[in-house]
């Protein structure tokens, strides 16, 4: 029996004329994490896209796991492939849907006809297909309300396909079809998130990381490059900027007054980070800030942080609870790594009193105490690159 996979669009499906860029970019991504796997072949047609396996091998369990990390997909089905023949489709129905049909007390059929010149139209298909399947399972009865499984038969232009059930697909649009943004990301919870959900939204994610060795240890910058690395499951292969910022905050520690030490860094990464997204040809900054999350989390102190952005900055955590973020952080499979306690430059040096509401004119008069101008252009030309590529 041969099996397919058929993927359905989400909101994509609702685009008007630039619904086929978006289209190719999907099968580009599809086809880019399937490769490793194997050959497959793949059609297109009414918001579907067909992959179909073309070689034995192929464990279809780890083509559907690839596929449901894929943005821009609603649900995922497997089904069996059969001729436009109706005794062909009653045929691998039983078969292909034994187990299934076994396990469920109610069933019903639904029907697609794509192709018109079938000869059976659907409510036939249903009627005789419906009757096949009592009489060989006849533990079952027919519930067209709520059934506990719907069997589906799809005929298309080459091929019927049958299947029941479905999964569902990770959602949002494909990477790539809304521009590239540069992540802030720390070692901890929330930034994975934020980068996971502007990947959603079809923003294809760089990392910039910041780094102030000998406060922060190796380990540490090993913890986010891992960070890094499983965060391509969902947000594809993604470039890793590693910034050294001990001078900035040596210099910050030895010149601006102590309650203002954190948020000057952060207009500091900001700074440092548009250098980087210049290069990179991303016009948005990503971080994983909740307001009132910490003392640099008040909308003061973002007013602080964003008066220096000419960027604007996507904070998709901003009304979320911590509760959520970590539920989103498990699912994505961040949270182990980022429960992981390894101290981040933020941690360095961090007041003890830091200032709740600063203000936006005291703020940038204690910055201008201090020359960080060609600190900063040291800390671009040292940023150290690199790669992680999805799963091969
Ligand atoms: P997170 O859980 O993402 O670390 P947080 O609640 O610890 O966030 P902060 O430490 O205030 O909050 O950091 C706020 C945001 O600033 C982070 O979400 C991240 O986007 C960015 N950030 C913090 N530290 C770094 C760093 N060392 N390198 C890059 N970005 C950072
Ligand atoms: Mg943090």
């Amino acid at each position: 029996m041969k099996e397919v996979i058929l993927v359905k669009y989400g909101e994509m499906a609702l685009k008007g004329l630039n619904k086929s860029s978006f289209e190719d970019i999907l099968m580009k991504q599809i086809k880019y994490r399937l490769r490793p796997l194997g050959t497959f072949s793949y059609t297109a047609a009414q918001s579907t896209i067909y992959i179909t396996p073309e070689e034995d091998s192929i464990r279809m369990e780890e083509v559907v796991a690839r596929v449901q990390k894929i943005f821009g997909i609603a649900s995922i089905c497997r089904a069996c492939t059969c001729e436009k023949d109706f005794a062909d489709i009653q045929a691998k129905a039983l078969e292909y849907l034994r187990e299934t049909l076994e396990d469920a007390d109610s069933f019903k059929v639904e029907a697609k006809r794509a192709d018109k010149s079938f000869p059976m139209k659907s409510p036939e298909i249903c009627r005789e297909l419906g009757s096949t399947i009592c009489e060989a399972f006849p533990e079952i009865a027919v519930d067209v309300h709520n059934p506990d499984v719907t069997v589906m038969v799809d005929i298309r232009d080459t091929n019927a396909y049958v299947y029941a059930g479905k999964l569902k697909g990770a959602g949002g649009l494909p990477l790539g079809s809304s521009g590239k943004a540069l992540l802030l990301l720390s070692g901890g919870i929330d930034s994975p998130v934020a980068g996971y959900m502007m990947a959603k939204r079809g923003i294809k994610c760089s990392c910039i990381h910041f780094v102030s060795p000998p406060y922060t240890s190796d380990r540490a910058r090993l913890k986010v490059e891992q960070l890094c690395e499983k965060m391509t499951d969902y947000c594809g292969d993604m470039k890793f900027y590693c910034v050294p910022f001990t001078e900035i905050q040596e210099e910050l520690k030895r010149r601006c007054p102590e309650e203002y030490f954190t948020i000057i860094m952060r207009r500091l990464m900001m700074l440092i980070a548009q250098e980087i997204a210049k290069k990179e040809e991303a016009l948005a900054l990503i971080t994983g800030e909740s307001v009132g999350q910490v003392a640099s989390q008040t909308i003061q102190a973002m007013v602080c942080t964003d008066a220096v952005c000419k960027c604007p900055v996507f904070r998709p955590c901003i009304g979320m609870d911590k509760t959520e973020i970590i539920e989103i952080a498990r699912k994505i499979d961040t949270f182990d790594i980022s429960i992981q306690p390894y101290e981040d430059c933020c941690t360095v040096f961090t007041p003890r009193h830091p200032k709740i509401r600063p203000q936006l004119d005291l703020i940038e008069k204690a910055q201008e105490q201090a020359h960080f101008e060609d600190m900063i252009q040291r800390a671009v030309d040292g940023t150290e690159v690199k790669i992680f590529r999805v799963l091969r």
